[in-house]
């Protein structure tokens, strides 16, 4: 039984067409239950921060699968022994798909010349299951972190420094696209969108103002995102200022007038924050300005 402990070997108990039966019908209930966007939107993130992992060159419907059985991070038996890294005993493999394709010359008609020339062309044939394990499958050597730092900061970002808080860019869970650690002072982005970072620069500078409390606050939602999409639109980064406006109705009323008075409300601080924003865009770098944590 020794060698039954190989997990490749378990492929063979199941067959090859139910199986990538399993794996479509498991793509295509996450294109219908919705979860689709915010699972690409994820992706993407990780794939734009670089090609340090196998998954970052998979197709998107391979990165899904991957995302389905919740890692970040899935390799073939021989990537991980690699990389100093083993699977674990009796960890199932899971599969994502390789189009299996061939060669075919085909004869075609030059439109220039009108004479016949050959063609070769790559043709999709059917699919081959490649399994790969799960990163929390495995032991061994730890990985060495990827950056997944935009290729450009976005502006202001040196601001967030001076303010003595730190920016860190990482993977999320889907649940958001960032937010502001109160008692690190520190701002978790998980998406390279500059709106985003404002939004999260909005509360680490209102929380200067007064203190903010822990969680989301009306009043403290709606005060960030105003901020966040003046920020936009004095950075030129278009395309935003309808969402901001469906955030603060989502945290004050649908309706316009009342989610109006909310803002109203607000505006004092929503100024406050902007100008000590842009004071210290203004000032001079202060290295030894020292965050809290
Ligand atoms: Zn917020």
């Amino acid at each position: 039984m020794a060698r039954a402990s190989c997990p490749c070997l378990r492929m063979a108990k199941v067959k090859k067409s139910e199986r990538i039966k399993e794996i479509l019908h498991r793509l295509l209930g996450m294109f219908e239950s919705g979860d689709l966007p915010q699972a690409v939107a994820r992706t993407m993130i990780r794939a734009k921060a670089g090609a340090e992992r196998p998954c970052d060159r998979w197709s998107l419907g391979n990165r899904l699968l991957m995302l389905i059985h919740g890692t970040e991070d899935a390799r073939g038996l021989k990537q991980w022994n690699a990389v100093g890294r083993r699977v674990k005993k009796g960890v199932k493999a899971f599969y994502i798909l390789a189009p299996r394709t061939v060669k075919k010359v085909e004869k075609v008609v030059d439109p220039r010349t009108g004479e016949d020339r050959e063609e070769e062309k790559q043709i999709v044939v059917g699919f081959r299951l490649i399994p790969v394990f799960r990163y929390e499958d495995t032991e061994g050597k730890p990985l060495p972190e990827p950056s997944y730092d935009p290729p450009e900061p976005p502006p202001l970002f040196d601001v967030a420094r001076k303010f003595g808080v730190k920016v860190e860019y990482g993977p999320g869970d889907g649940s958001c696209y960032g937010y502001f650690h109160l008692r690190d002072n520190r701002i978790k982005l998980h998406t390279h969108d500059a709106k985003t970072f404002f939004h999260e620069l909005g509360h680490a500078v209102h929380h200067t103002v007064r203190p903010l409390k822990g969680g989301q606050h009306a009043d403290q939602e709606i005060v960030a995102e105003i901020v966040a999409c003046a920020l936009c639109e004095m950075y030129g980064q278009r395309g935003f200022v309808s969402h901001c406006w469906e955030y603060v109705k989502s945290y004050s009323s649908q309706e316009p007038q009342q989610a109006l008075k909310a803002v109203m409300r607000v505006l004092g601080d929503v100024e406050e924050v902007l100008k000590r924003i842009l004071e210290m865009e203004a000032a001079e770098p202060q290295g030894e300005r020292g965050c809290a944590a």
